[in-house]
Formats: C-alpha cells, structure tokens, sequence
C-alpha cells in the first residue's frame, strides 16, 4: 500500500504507523497541515476491515480538520488518529498507554482528542503517557458546573445552532417547535443534539446500530425508532447524520427526500459530485466541518485556557459561518460544500492572523 500515491492523499506533512507488540495496538496518526499551528484532532477507534481502509480514513479525516480549524478561526493544524479494533471490546489500559506514547513520540506536532470510540477514560489513559491530549482534565461549565473535558456537547450545540440556520434559509421557519427531524446515530453528539432539538420542541426519529442508545434515547426524549436502513426514507424535514461517513452517496440519496442535511458526521460526501446533486436537488447540506466544529472549539479554548463564555460564543458563531456559506452558494450558484472549502483554503493560504481578527 503505497501512502504518496493513496488517492486521497492531499500532501500530508507526515503519516506515522504504530505497533505496539506487546498490546496488539495497530494505528495510523496522520499530520495533515501544521501552517496555522499544530495539527489537533480526535482519535478514533473503529474495527476497520482492512489497513487500507483506516489509512483512507485517516487521511479524509486529518485534511478535514485543517478545513475545519481555518474556517472556525483557531490557530490550529488538522491532523487525526485511528486505531484499528472494536471500541467495545478492544481497549486494554496498555493498548491506550502504548497510544499514548506514540502520540507524545510527535512532540506536540499532533495533539489528540476524543473522537468517534473513545472519550474521557481514553483521553485520562493518554495523559498518563502525554501531555499532548486534550479533554482530559475537568473543566466548568456556564452554569458553573465542573464537567469532563469531553467537547461533545460543544459539537451538539453547533449542530443545533446550525442545523437552525439551515432550516431558516431553506424553509423560512425560525422556530423548530414541530420540525421532523432523523437523527443517525445517537452517540455521544447524536443524543445531545436530539436533547437540544427536544428542548425545541421538534419531533425526533432516530437510528443507530448499537442498541442501548437507542434504548436510552426512546427513555429519556420519547424518540421514534427506525431500523438503521430505513433512516434515509422518511418525510422528515431534516436528516442529521450523526454517526459515520461516506453516508451521502447515489444509493442513499435515492431515498433521502429531507430539503435540509444538517448532522455532525465527518466526510458525509462520498465524493464532491455528491455536494453539486444535492445543490440540483434543492437540498440545502450544512458542510460537515463547518456545523460540527464546536469541539474542536471547545478543545482550543481548554488549551489556550479560555473561559466557558468564550467556547459558548464562539459555537454559536457556527450559525453565522454557516450563514454566509449559504448566501454565498446561493448567489453564486454553486454547491455550499465548494464554497465551505474555499473559504477554509483562502484563510490556510493567507496563513496565521492577529487572535482578535481570528475571533471577530
Ligand atoms: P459516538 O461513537 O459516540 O456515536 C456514534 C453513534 O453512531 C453510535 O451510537 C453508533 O452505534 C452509531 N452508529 C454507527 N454506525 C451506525 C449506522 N450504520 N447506523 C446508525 N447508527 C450508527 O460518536 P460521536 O462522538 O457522537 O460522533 C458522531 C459523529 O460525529 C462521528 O462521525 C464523529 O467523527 C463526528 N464528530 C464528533 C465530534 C465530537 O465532539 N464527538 C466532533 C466532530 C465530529
């Protein structure tokens, strides 16, 4: 398998294999862009089938947290990890240790965090071995409430915000109170957002593969439940994907009739062509790393130390870059996913800024 010529290879700075022997850990952590400051982004684990198939990931992944930094502002890089094996059934303490060390092996070029499969208990076994992990240390909240440093909730309420957005510029309605909304996936960010989307008073269906989440979802908001294969066809007015990628793609968007996608999933588009069909289709699709980027925000402002105010306000900024994503692809006429990349690559290519311009 050959990396350079990977074709999703995007000139990646640095592409490091790890082994550890002793646990059985086999990872992929991949350095994407370090121009604006040093590569942060989550670590996944998941049992992918094959190498070839967490290297394509991590690769997707990392390059999409360079975007995902330069249009939320932050003096961050994009890079990312994967670890090959079940998150329910493959993690042993040495396996993390060992992950650990190969991250702090990288000296602060790659910083991780949590992602899809791991959470706090991860990222605490990490910062035994690194300082180079964020999330792991408790933090407080608006309320004043001490809380773990996972960033998901963060995510949730970017989403939310987002996904409000949305559903005014393609429905015209500003209140939720009654919107259909699938949900896919009610993981860590899934339910949150299902929480906030309640509270708003919106009619939830969901799907998910693993089924005490979908248990504690149906006990706690009183959600619709759908086999995981039938998500994509109902007469929703919204479709939050909210579990892996690659989900919008030519078989599922035969089903999907939602006018508005808007989920916190990375790499929804199986390819770019997909962005330009839903834009014929008059599908209006929140780019995936500008809706979701609240928790690389929430992490950014754990590392510099800022406050939970400045983390609350700089989600809720999401709302607002989405806003000119639309308006811009609206005038222009091209697909809102082309337009979220330009912006990410105007602001990569003009290279760092002054911190108040940044957060303006
Ligand atoms: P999670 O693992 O907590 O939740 C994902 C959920 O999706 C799980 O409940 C899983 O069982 C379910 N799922 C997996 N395959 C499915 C399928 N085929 N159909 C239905 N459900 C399925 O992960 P998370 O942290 O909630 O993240 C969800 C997505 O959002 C991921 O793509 C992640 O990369 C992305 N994301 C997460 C964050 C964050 O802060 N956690 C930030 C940005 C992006």
């Amino acid at each position: 398998m050959s990396v350079f010529a990977h074709p999703d290879f995007d000139g990646h700075e640095q592409v490091v294999f790890c082994h550890d022997k002793a646990s059985g850990l086999k990872a992929i952590i991949a350095i994407h862009d370090t121009r604006l400051g040093p590569a942060l982004g989550g670590c996944r684990m998941f049992p992918y089938a094959s190498e070839d198939e967490a290297l394509r990931d991590v690769l997707r992944l990392s390059r999409g947290m360079t975007l995902k930094s330069s249009l939320a502002g932050l003096r961050l890089g994009g890079g990312k990890a994967v670890i090959i094996g079940d998150p329910h059934t493959g993690k042993s303490q040495a396996l993390l240790h060992a992950m650990g060390d190969f991250v702090d092996s990288l000296g602060g070029r790659y910083i991780t965090a949590a992602d899809s499969g791991t959470g706090d208990a991860e990222m605490q076994a990490f910062a035994q071995r690194t300082r180079h992990v964020m999330g792991a240390a408790p933090r407080t909240t608006l309320d004043g409430s001490i809380v773990s440093g996972d960033p998901s909730p963060s995510t949730a309420l970017g989403v939310f915000v987002g996904l409000r957005e949305a559903v005014f510029q393609r429905l015209g309605r500003d209140r939720l109170s009654g919107l259909r909304v699938a949900i896919q996936g009610v993981g860590h960010v899934g339910l949150g957002l299902a929480r906030h989307l309640k509270a708003a008073g919106a009619e939830l269906w969901v799907a998910d593969v693993f089924e005490a989440n979908v248990q504690r979802a149906m006990d706690e908001l009183g959600v619709h439940v759908v086999r995981p294969q039938d998500i994509y066809g109902l007469g929703v007015d919204v479709f939050a994907p909210c579990a892996m990628g690659g989900i919008l793609n030519e078989q599922t968007l035969e089903a999907l009739r939602a006018p508005v996608i808007a989920g916190a999933a990375n790499n929804q588009l199986a390819s770019p062509e997909i962005g330009a069909e839903l834009q014929r289709r008059n599908q209006l699709y929140a780019p995936d790393y500008a809706i979701n980027a609240g928790g690389i925000i929430d992490v950014y402002y754990q590392r510099i130390g800022g406050s939970a105010a400045q983390i609350d306000a700089h989600v809720r900024g999401i709302a607002g870059t989405l806003q000119s994503i639309f308006l811009r692809a609206a005038n222009e006429q091209v697909p809102t996913s082309v337009i979220a990349e330009r912006l990410a690559l105007e602001r990569l290519q003009q290279g760092d800024m002054p911190e108040q311009r940044l957060h303006a």
